[in-house]
């Protein structure tokens, strides 16, 4: 089975601005630090120790291993168990045959916060993140406390 997470395209992620201006804080949610999304659904998966882990690094510090593995792990954790629960595989084959760096359906709620393809855009991944709201839907983000 093909995984729903290996970026079939260039992504960007950290692309969001005004978050803290939407009520967002770093507590909440931090763009540019690591994370996990779906590429079909676009649920997005960031924990507290995933943001600690970018704080460490704007510090200027060498990843502490435990950390850097404890966040590897969850995200990896993550991504198996959200594909059992969430997903077919066949709808994963499907999706993958496509070519998509995401559906469309993800890329409505990833482009909020601030996560884009980069690369040649289907008519629909475009539509899909015109008519995005710019706040983040932080209902799709699992992993806060
Ligand atoms: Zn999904």
């Amino acid at each position: 089975m093909t995984s729903p997470h290996a970026p079939a395209e260039l992504i960007m992620t950290g692309a969001a601005v005004g978050l803290v201006a939407a009520g967002i804080t770093e507590d909440d949610f931090i763009p540019a630090a690591p994370l996990a999304a779906c590429r079909l659904c676009g649920a997005i998966y960031q924990t507290k120790l995933h943001r600690d882990l970018y704080r460490s690094r704007q510090m200027g510090y060498v990843d502490p291993p435990s950390l850097l593995m404890k966040v590897v792990d969850l995200g990896t954790k993550w991504r198996e168990n959200h594909a059992k629960k969430v997903h077919t595989a066949a709808e994963i084959e499907e999706f993958t045959r496509t070519g998509w760096a995401f559906t469309p359906e993800a890329a409505k709620v990833l482009a909020p916060f601030g996560i884009i393809p980069l690369g040649i855009m289907h008519p629909e991944i475009e539509d899909a993140m015109f008519i995005a709201d710019r706040k983040p839907d932080l209902t799709k983000l699992e992993g806060g406390e």
